[in-house]
């Protein structure tokens, strides 16, 4: 099973991605964090990522398409996986298709742009593991410590107020346009994006398996 999960930044993908790839037993694959462990590994396609992601613009096509054309030929992705942000664009979706790889659903995260800017600022990741938390929806156990690493908990540099209003407009320039994509080929299904993220895992499943 081949999945997609769009939706803008803050929009829940990437919650979404970590529990239903442990229901369904395959990898979960996050561009972001990728990108980022390339920036703090200072690799050539970290050194090219870096300063687009903390403006909020989108890396180049070429540098992204290259992580993710590796990533997904490794062995633990040979019975599907679910891509959390990618494609992010219309070039990136085609590129996708011309890998030859099918896509079974694409499920849009759908949330309003008021309770984006608010869960993006509350919003906290590990410097060890990538995992994601919230302040209020989804605390650490030990404040600004990982749950499942133990590593530090910080604030993305991108999840600055300035940087997120930049990361909004981008997102409905250059990705909103692939809610067209796969809807037109019939595999786009949206789910609400609820205040509890139990409720719209129920949901994304469903979408999942319906
Ligand atoms: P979010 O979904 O919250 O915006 P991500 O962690 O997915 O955050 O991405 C963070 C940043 O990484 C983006 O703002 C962008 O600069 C870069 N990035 C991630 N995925 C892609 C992609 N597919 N194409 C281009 N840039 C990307
Ligand atoms: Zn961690």
């Amino acid at each position: 099973m081949n999945l997609i999960f769009l939706g803008a930044p803050g929009a829940g993908k990437g919650t979404q991605a970590e529990i239903v790839c442990d229901k369904l037993g395959i990898p979960a694959i996050s561009t972001g964090n990728m990108l980022r462990e390339a920036v703090k590994n200072g690799t050539p396609a970290g050194l090219a990522a870096k300063e687009c992601m903390e403006k909020g613009d989108l890396v180049p096509d070429d540098v992204v398409i290259g992580i993710l054309k590796d990533r997904i030929a490794q062995d633990d992705c040979k019975n599907g996986f679910i891509l959390d942000g990618f494609p992010r664009t219309v070039e990136q979706a085609e590129a996708l298709d011309k890998m030859g790889v099918s896509i079974d659903k694409v499920i849009e995260i759908s949330v309003p742009d008021q309770k984006i800017i608010s869960r993006l600022s509350g919003r906290r990741v590990c410097e060890g593991c990538g995992a994601s938390y919230h302040l209020d929806f989804k605390p650490t156990k030990v404040e600004g410590v990982c749950d499942s690493c133990g590593a530090k908990v910080v604030q993305r540099v991108d999840d600055k107020p300035e940087t997120v209003l930049s990361r909004l407009e981008t997102y409905r320039e250059k990705t909103a346009p692939l809610k067209d994509y796969y809807q037109n080929k019939g595999k786009l299904v949206t789910v609400n994006g609820q205040e509890e993220i139990a409720e719209t895992s129920k949901l994304t499943l469903a979408a999942i398996e319906g």
